[in-house]
């Protein structure tokens, strides 16, 4: 939306790309187009955006029934998701908003409708030292978007464990035990269509892990939706 405000705001202090940070189209050359990204990415990135587009999601997961991820974990994502997570990049919420709706809006999840919306847990000293869980900023806005409620604390990880960042392929398989996920209330599990949600899929030993004690609880079924995924070979 253009507003003058916004205007001033850019002439006084002009927009640069979040990911590279060249400075963006001055606004005073100001073309009216509705692609939002141009607010937050150089032409060359939106470019690097449209090749990392996720078009299948041929990947099997234990316990999950189906898997949507928006974006390959390219060298675009390589720099978006570390910043916007271990740094908190504050600037970079808007822009992870704009890139969830449009891989929403580009593609439908298949299977049953979605009835509850869940996020990949931090442990609470996690949590603490982070000071946000992004997959919890991801599950806010999809129950937004499919207007389906979010379980904010119908799935909680009470240990700490190693985090999947910092291991290789096969640690990670063997750090996440069955314990490391609970469902305080299973009650408010059992038969719903539960969308579970993180920033990325690595091996998907998380989000199997998590599927599981959904499960255990009474789920119905587990979609698992993450912003981006390393690609498998
Ligand atoms: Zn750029």
């Amino acid at each position: 939306m253009f507003s003058f405000s916004t205007a001033l705001l850019d002439i006084l202090f002009p927009r640069r790309c979040l990911v590279c940070s060249v400075f963006l189209s001055h606004p005073l050359s100001f073309t009216t187009n509705n692609q939002p990204l141009e607010k937050y990415l150089c032409v060359s990135c939106r470019q690097l955006l449209q090749a990392s587009e996720s078009s299948s999601d041929a990947i099997r997961l234990v316990g999950v029934e189906r898997v949507f991820s928006g974006y390959l974990y390219s060298g675009l994502f390589e720099k978006i998701i570390p910043a916007w997570k271990y740094h908190s990049r504050h600037e970079f919420f808007p822009l992870v908003k704009v890139l969830l709706d449009l891989a929403l809006s580009r593609r439908e999840i298949s299977g049953p409708a979605t009835d509850l919306v869940i996020a990949i847990p931090l442990s609470r000293s996690a949590f603490r030292k982070r000071g946000f869980n992004q997959a919890f900023f991801i599950a806010s806005y999809c129950a937004a978007f499919f207007k389906q409620p979010l379980g904010r604390t119908l799935l909680i990880k009470s240990i700490d464990t190693p985090q999947q960042a910092s291991l290789n392929r096969r640690a990670r398989a063997f750090n996440l035990g069955l314990d490391t996920f609970q469902v305080p209330e299973p009650q408010k599990i059992a038969g719903r269509n539960i969308l579970l949600c993180d920033d990325v899929l690595t091996t998907g030993a998380t989000l199997s892990t998590a599927a599981g004690a959904l499960k255990n609880a009474g789920a119905a079924s587990v979609t698992a939706l993450t912003l981006a995924r390393v690609h498998q070979t």
